[in-house]
């Protein structure tokens, strides 16, 4: 491992100051948890709030107050969906604790806002989209998230493929050339 991957223990005090006092997180529900955690939901400048929760868990721990190191623990972003309750898994993000952690925290946390803010979103409810495949011919189209016909917040929202960018579809994984 090179020298400046070096594990070096970060303080409550260090998440405070960048979380808390740069970044408007704060303190989430630690009842069950070892670890330090901050949260913060995302809002664009415009003041528009998209249903989404960036949450940090720290691997500070409660009882020392400092992070604790075990081999390959690394801090942990998670993007929740607060509609549904459930983390965007593809979107998770981890910072391993070397020299420049906090500065990777905050470019790691500032790219998941950035994600949710980017889009593109639901038509009827705000919420990511994805990429599906379907209908006659079994064209792309990109899908609500929300798409689940056994809960409550079930959404059948879709946008075209020929609404995003070229850059949004390798994002999707969806093939350049297609135009429906
Ligand atoms: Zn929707």
């Amino acid at each position: 491992m090179a020298t400046g991957s070096r594990y070096v223990p970060i303080q409550i005090s260090q998440m405070q100051a960048l979380l808390e006092h740069d970044m408007g997180f704060q303190r989430a529900d630690e009842s069950t948890s070892w670890e330090a955690i901050w949260s913060r939901q995302v809002a664009t400048k415009g003041g528009r709030t998209f249903p989404y929760t960036v949450k940090v868990y720290s691997s500070v721990d409660l009882r020392t107050n400092v992070s604790r190191d075990s081999g390959e623990d690394a801090i942990r972003l998670v993007l929740k969906d607060d509609v549904t309750g459930y983390a965007v898994k593809a979107a998770e993000k981890r910072v391993f604790r070397t020299k420049s952690a906090l500065v990777n925290l905050r470019e790691r946390a500032r790219e998941l806002f950035q994600e949710v803010v980017a889009g593109p979103h639901c038509p009827k409810c705000g919420a990511l989209m994805k990429a599906r495949r379907g209908g006659p011919g079994n064209h792309w189209f990109l899908g609500c998230s929300h798409y689940n016909p056994d809960k409550s917040w079930h959404c059948t929202g879709t946008r075209r493929v020929s609404e995003l960018s070229v850059d949004q579809k390798v994002a999707f994984g969806i093939p350049t050339d297609t135009t429906s």
